[in-house]
């Protein structure tokens, strides 16, 4: 499989912090997780996840030991991260969790995606960053509304003043889901759910903004990465797409 000439990672330059999104380039793994594969969570060797997660280090200038990986499992838990969480890029992470947050120097808050949408979010005034993914289960759980009000209550930071990236993600148009799942999203959701020709299909970033914008987020100070995972399988991963496939990180970094 010839990928051509892409990047190591995307970086969201409007983002006063470094907050990047690798691309499957640049690893070592082998099909079907060509190449960049940092996912312990899949069936590829966690040898080459290990590696990989050395050349991203390597890559983004980012010590490995101020990584700090989640054990993501849907649910809508964010934990307060600090220096001693740190440290666990090379092995399977035992701590729990789909978001983080923190307020001390030193710490990349890693989160690893392959389809789900990666929310960043950095408080200039605070110097303060939070991180989570959502997929169906986190937008059920308004998973990113519940960072935003943690962010407000542990760190004290004012969500007009917040500004936050949006990684790429599945599309509306790729993201076809159960009539069992659509039900749970029809009566808060219903504009995020669309129907055609008996298929229904959801819009977790259209569900993740209007959540961001119910706390107050502004519109001016969200940027969106705008890339489908699974039209964008030669640069990214998307389990919707390739099923046994590998993922990449959204990572967000204090210094
Ligand atoms: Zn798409």
């Amino acid at each position: 499989m010839n990928y051509g000439n892409y990047p190591f990672y995307i970086n969201f330059d409007r983002i006063p912090v470094f907050n990047f999104c690798t691309t499957r380039h640049g690893g070592i793994s082998l099909w079907p997780f060509e190449s960049c594969n940092t996912g312990f969570n899949t069936l590829d060797s966690p040898e080459f996840v290990k590696q990989n997660r050395l050349i991203v280090a390597e890559k983004t200038g980012i010590p490995v030991e101020c990584f700090v990986f989640l054990r993501q499992v849907h649910g809508d838990k964010i934990l307060y991260i600090e220096k001693g969480h740190c440290g666990n890029a090379l092995k399977v992470p035992v701590l729990e969790g789909d978001g983080m947050l923190t307020d001390q120097p030193g710490i990349c808050l890693s989160i690893t995606l392959a389809d789900c949408i990666g929310i960043a979010i950095y408080d200039p005034e605070n110097h303060v960053a939070g991180i989570c993914h959502s997929g169906w289960r986190g937008c059920l759980l308004n998973i990113c509304g519940k960072l935003v009000d943690k962010l407000v209550e542990r760190c004290g930071c004012k969500v007009g003043n917040l500004i936050i990236s949006l990684s790429p993600s599945i599309c509306y148009k790729c993201y076809s889901i159960s009539r069992e799942i659509a039900e749970n999203f029809f009566e808060k959701y219903g504009n995020f759910v669309l129907e055609n020709k008996q298929k229904y299909y959801l819009d977790l970033k259209g569900i993740v903004i209007s959540q961001l914008f119910e706390k107050g987020a502004v519109s001016a100070n969200i940027v969106d990465a705008g890339i489908c995972t699974a039209e964008n399988t030669h640069i990214f991963y998307s389990h919707r797409a390739e099923k046994n496939t590998g993922r990449f990180v959204f990572g967000i970094y204090l210094t």
